[in-house]
């Protein structure tokens, strides 16, 4: 199927390493040029080793939960590259915690790491797309969102919120056929996920291999999912085909998400 990126230009949050790196390689993959940004230069530099000469790859460090950060990532874009058709929100998950236990601080940190980065980013590089008629903006947030996962509180709360507003922004820019869609992993095999079970596992005692037994228990699939798997669902959503998908939560989760909805 031909996707229709190949005369896109993409801006890719959180893309040096695990679900967001491998979204940069499936837009690649397609001809969309990227802008592949993360906090850390260095991984950002091996990333375009890697991908040199399949499309235009270009990349800017950025700590999303820093205004004046993010506030030089969107002037290095509008001046230095001009608009982008596609936003990939993706920024490394908060601090692990109960309710009881999280403090202002980190309710803060994980409101604008989670929160803040994507209304900043939708305020400034937005009106460019509404000009030229065409937007895709994908966030990428958890399965928390549907399901409230223990002992993940800030994202719990936070991506819930994120998930609102950005339910609300696909109303407002759908009349200038901008979508809007967050995608929603359960559990893809990446740095995050690794040390959230060495977290876990720290706590109850049990080795990795039998916690891993148990958890894999709950997936249907019965395995971890890759994380190209998950970037194929997000480069079809960027694409010109999916024209009619807004307003959405996809899960991508081996069916693991218990609700039928
Ligand atoms: P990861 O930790 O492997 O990668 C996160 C990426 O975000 C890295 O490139 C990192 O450099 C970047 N990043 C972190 N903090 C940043 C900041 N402040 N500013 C800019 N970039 C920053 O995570 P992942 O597993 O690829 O997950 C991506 C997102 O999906 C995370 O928010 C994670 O919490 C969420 N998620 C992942 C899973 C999973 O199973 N892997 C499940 C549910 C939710």
């Amino acid at each position: 199927m031909e996707l229709g990126l190949a005369d896109k230009r993409a801006l890719i949050t959180g893309a040096s390493k695990g679900i967001g790196r491998a979204i940069v390689e499936a837009l690649n993959s397609e001809g969309c040029e990227i802008i592949a940004s993360a906090r850390d230069e260095a991984n950002l530099k091996s990333l375009s080793e890697i991908l040199r000469g399949k499309s235009k790859l270009l990349t800017r460090a950025c700590d999303l939960s820093n205004k004046s950060s993010r506030d030089q990532l969107i002037e290095y874009v509008q001046q230095e590259v001009g608009h982008v058709d596609i936003i990939v929100h993706n920024v490394g998950g908060p601090k692990p915690s109960d309710v009881m236990s999280t403090s202002a601080t980190d309710w803060h940190l994980g409101f604008e790491q989670l929160f803040d980065s994507v209304a900043h980013l939708n305020e400034a590089l937005v009106p460019a797309m509404k000009e030229k008629r065409f937007g895709r903006i994908i966030c990428v947030t958890s399965l928390s969102v549907m399901e409230p996962i223990a002992g993940l509180a800030v994202s719990n709360a936070i991506r819930s919120a994120v998930t609102a507003m950005l339910k609300s922004l696909a109303d407002e820019l759908a009349p200038y056929a901008i979508t809007v869609n967050c995608v929603a992993p359960g559990a893809i095999a990446t740095d995050r996920l690794n040390d959230l079970m060495t977290a876990r596992t720290a706590k109850s005692g049990q080795s990795k291999d039998e916690y891993m037994k148990e958890y894999l228990k709950a997936i249907p699939m019965g395995r971890l999912g890759e994380p190209h798997e998950f970037a194929s669902v997000v480069a079809f959503l960027a694409s010109t085909r999916a024209s009619y998908v807004t307003g959405s939560t996809i899960a991508i989760d081996g069916g693991k998400r218990r609700s039928t909805y």
